[in-house]
């Protein structure tokens, strides 16, 4: 990639509180489809059509097959450079804070702390009947999969489209996004909301706010730098500017 601009670098650097967005691009690397390739991985269906409540009340078995492969995929998956660097940057700065919009786990896997996960995890399982929620890493036997205590359907723990984010998880990230000094958005499309208005919270402060993503989005207009790199790229180009910046 081209270098970074100096100036960002050092404002980075200096970040009393630095705060990251991340989205499906900074998965991509590892193999794992964003949401607008999808299609053609994932059965030829929309996200849009299995990851809703709507889909779930009308075909369980459905959305439960489509979540069995797409939790097969993350297995065989590994983090990339980008979740690594990641993770290296959050020993870097004096207050860290990374709130995800990816359900698969790769910022875990790579090292990284307190992810915030805006739209919960692949792993995760909830009854529908209220006995709760717990993780299930086996590979999936039966459809639908059904709560063991009292056998009614259990669900992914995750935010399908149309549902209300975890309050206490997003207004973590929002008083993060509201206390910090520079920021990074990463391989996201920016045109899912809520998670999104954390940009804009950032951007309402005046924060320094660097976007990486190979395509436009429509905050690439109005962030301080918008890198039109891929994540691994440019955080790795990052990591190597870090130590000579002052
Ligand atoms: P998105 O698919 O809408 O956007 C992905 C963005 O990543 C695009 O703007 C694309 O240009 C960019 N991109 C592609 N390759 C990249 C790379 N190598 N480096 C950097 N950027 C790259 O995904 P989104 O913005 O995360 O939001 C859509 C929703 O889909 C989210 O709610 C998320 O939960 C869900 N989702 C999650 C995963 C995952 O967990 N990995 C995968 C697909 C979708
Ligand atoms: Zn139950």
């Amino acid at each position: 990639m081209k270098a970074w601009p100096k100036e960002a670098v050092k404002k980075l650097k200096a970040a009393h509180s630095l705060f990251v967005l991340t989205g499906a691009g900074v998965s991509a690397a590892s193999g794992i489809a964003t949401f607008r390739d999808a299609g053609g991985l994932w059965e030829n269906v929309k996200p849009e059509d299995v990851a809703t409540p709507e889909a779930f009340a009308r075909d369980p078995e459905r959305v439960w097959r489509w979540y069995d492969a797409r939790r097969r995929r993350v297995l065989q998956a590994q983090p990339n450079a980008a979740h690594r660097v990641l993770a290296w940057l959050e020993t870097q700065a004096p207050r860290f804070c990374l709130a995800t919009q990816n359900v698969d786990g790769l910022h875990q896997a790579a090292g990284s702390r307190g992810v915030l996960e805006l739209h919960g995890n692949l792993w995760l399982v909830r009854c529908t009947q209220g006995c709760g929620e717990w993780e299930d890493r086996h590979e999936l036997a039966d459809f639908p999969y059904r709560c063991p205590h009292c056998k009614a359907l259990a669900r992914p723990g995750v935010v399908w489209f149309g549902e209300a984010l975890d309050a206490g998880v997003f207004e973590k990230a929002e008083q993060e996004a509201m206390r910090a000094d520079a920021a990074l958005v990463i391989g996201t499309s920016s045109l899912v909301y809520p998670a999104a208005g954390l940009i804009d919270r950032l951007l309402e402060r005046d924060a320094l706010v660097v976007e990486i993503n190979p395509e436009k989005t429509p905050f690439s207009g109005i962030v301080t730098v918008s890198l039109r790199e891929k994540a691994e790229d440019a955080l790795e180009a990052l990591k190597k500017a870090w130590s000579f910046a002052p």
